[in-house]
Protein backbone atom coordinates (compact mmCIF):
# COMPACT_ATOMS: atom_id res chain seq x y z
CA UNK A 1 0.00 0.00 0.00
CA UNK A 2 1.01 3.56 -0.55
CA UNK A 3 0.12 6.64 1.19
CA UNK A 4 -2.84 6.92 3.32
CA UNK A 5 -5.44 8.87 1.00
CA UNK A 6 -8.22 10.00 2.76
CA UNK A 7 -9.83 9.51 6.15
CA UNK A 8 -13.67 9.09 5.95
CA UNK A 9 -16.24 10.92 8.56
CA UNK A 10 -19.70 10.03 8.90
CA UNK A 11 -21.77 12.72 9.51
CA UNK A 12 -26.12 13.31 9.64
CA UNK A 13 -26.04 16.60 7.41
CA UNK A 14 -23.26 17.76 4.79
CA UNK A 15 -25.25 21.12 4.96
CA UNK A 16 -24.29 20.94 8.46
CA UNK A 17 -20.60 19.45 8.84
CA UNK A 18 -19.18 21.08 6.01
CA UNK A 19 -18.93 24.83 6.97
CA UNK A 20 -18.12 22.91 10.29
CA UNK A 21 -15.23 21.37 8.94
CA UNK A 22 -13.85 24.62 6.55
CA UNK A 23 -13.69 26.45 9.81
CA UNK A 24 -11.87 23.09 11.46
CA UNK A 25 -9.37 22.59 9.44
CA UNK A 26 -9.38 26.16 7.33
CA UNK A 27 -9.76 25.26 4.15
CA UNK A 28 -12.88 24.77 1.16
CA UNK A 29 -14.77 21.61 0.81
CA UNK A 30 -13.56 21.70 -3.39
CA UNK A 31 -15.56 18.71 -4.28
CA UNK A 32 -19.27 17.11 -3.26
CA UNK A 33 -20.29 13.75 -4.88
CA UNK A 34 -23.00 11.63 -4.69
CA UNK A 35 -22.05 8.02 -4.86
CA UNK A 36 -25.21 5.66 -6.20
CA UNK A 37 -23.54 2.03 -5.62
CA UNK A 38 -22.78 3.38 -1.89
CA UNK A 39 -26.11 5.81 -1.65
CA UNK A 40 -23.93 8.16 -0.02
CA UNK A 41 -22.77 12.11 -0.61
CA UNK A 42 -19.86 13.31 0.15
CA UNK A 43 -17.75 16.03 0.03
CA UNK A 44 -14.11 16.27 0.20
CA UNK A 45 -11.61 18.74 1.93
CA UNK A 46 -7.42 18.65 0.84
CA UNK A 47 -5.45 18.27 3.84
CA UNK A 48 -1.84 18.22 2.89
CA UNK A 49 -1.26 15.22 1.18
CA UNK A 50 -4.06 13.73 2.59
CA UNK A 51 -8.18 14.03 2.38
CA UNK A 52 -11.35 14.37 4.82
CA UNK A 53 -13.75 12.51 3.27
CA UNK A 54 -17.56 13.59 5.02
CA UNK A 55 -19.95 11.12 4.10
CA UNK A 56 -24.33 11.71 4.23
CA UNK A 57 -26.35 8.65 3.85
CA UNK A 58 -28.97 8.95 0.99
CA UNK A 59 -31.32 6.61 2.22
CA UNK A 60 -32.26 5.81 5.91
CA UNK A 61 -31.65 2.58 5.48
CA UNK A 62 -28.27 3.01 3.96
CA UNK A 63 -24.73 2.37 5.30
CA UNK A 64 -23.97 5.60 6.77
CA UNK A 65 -27.21 6.06 8.18
CA UNK A 66 -27.04 2.56 10.19
CA UNK A 67 -23.28 3.70 10.64
CA UNK A 68 -24.15 6.53 12.70
CA UNK A 69 -27.62 5.03 14.71
CA UNK A 70 -25.42 2.25 16.14
CA UNK A 71 -22.04 4.65 16.92
CA UNK A 72 -22.82 8.69 16.28
CA UNK A 73 -21.22 10.55 14.03
CA UNK A 74 -17.43 10.16 13.40
CA UNK A 75 -14.13 8.07 12.04
CA UNK A 76 -16.13 5.97 9.59
CA UNK A 77 -12.88 4.41 7.77
CA UNK A 78 -8.92 5.26 6.50
CA UNK A 79 -8.70 4.78 3.22
CA UNK A 80 -4.85 3.90 1.62
CA UNK A 81 -3.67 4.38 -2.11
CA UNK A 82 -2.70 1.53 -4.09
CA UNK A 83 -1.69 0.86 -7.82
CA UNK A 84 -3.11 -2.56 -8.71
CA UNK A 85 -5.80 -2.92 -6.64
CA UNK A 86 -6.84 -6.55 -7.28
CA UNK A 87 -3.13 -7.47 -6.63
CA UNK A 88 -3.54 -5.91 -3.31
CA UNK A 89 -6.98 -7.73 -2.43
CA UNK A 90 -5.43 -10.78 -3.49
CA UNK A 91 -2.47 -10.11 -1.05
CA UNK A 92 -4.74 -9.33 1.66
CA UNK A 93 -7.32 -12.26 0.97
CA UNK A 94 -4.28 -14.61 1.55
CA UNK A 95 -3.27 -12.58 4.37
CA UNK A 96 -6.29 -13.52 6.09
CA UNK A 97 -7.85 -10.07 6.05
CA UNK A 98 -11.92 -10.66 4.87
CA UNK A 99 -13.00 -8.39 1.97
CA UNK A 100 -16.36 -6.67 1.58
CA UNK A 101 -16.33 -7.56 -1.71
CA UNK A 102 -15.04 -9.97 -4.22
CA UNK A 103 -14.71 -7.39 -6.74
CA UNK A 104 -13.43 -3.48 -6.74
CA UNK A 105 -16.29 -1.34 -6.56
CA UNK A 106 -16.63 2.38 -8.38
CA UNK A 107 -16.35 4.62 -5.21
CA UNK A 108 -16.09 8.30 -5.34
CA UNK A 109 -13.34 10.51 -6.78
CA UNK A 110 -13.57 8.54 -9.89
CA UNK A 111 -11.33 5.73 -7.77
CA UNK A 112 -11.67 1.57 -7.78
CA UNK A 113 -12.64 0.92 -3.72
CA UNK A 114 -12.27 -2.37 -2.20
CA UNK A 115 -12.78 -2.52 1.94
CA UNK A 116 -11.56 -4.67 4.25
CA UNK A 117 -14.09 -5.59 7.76
CA UNK A 118 -13.08 -4.29 10.56
CA UNK A 119 -13.20 -7.44 12.42
CA UNK A 120 -10.22 -8.36 10.48
CA UNK A 121 -8.67 -5.32 10.86
CA UNK A 122 -8.50 -4.24 14.42
CA UNK A 123 -11.85 -2.72 14.61
CA UNK A 124 -11.24 -0.68 11.85
CA UNK A 125 -12.84 -0.05 8.31
CA UNK A 126 -9.87 0.00 5.67
CA UNK A 127 -10.10 1.29 2.11
CA UNK A 128 -7.90 0.18 -0.84
CA UNK A 129 -8.60 3.02 -3.46
CA UNK A 130 -6.83 3.18 -6.81
CA UNK A 131 -7.22 5.73 -9.47
CA UNK A 132 -9.49 3.96 -12.19
CA UNK A 133 -7.64 3.11 -15.40
CA UNK A 134 -8.22 5.51 -18.19
CA UNK A 135 -10.66 4.04 -20.82
ZN1 LIG B 1 -13.47 6.58 1.40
Amino acid sequence: MEKLEHIGIAVWSLAEAIPRYEQLLGTNCYKTEEVDSEKVRTAFFRQGETKIELLESTTPDGVIAQFIEKRGEGLHHIAFAVTDIRAEMEKKRAAGFQLLSSEPKTGADNKLVCFIHPMSAGGVLVELCADRPAD
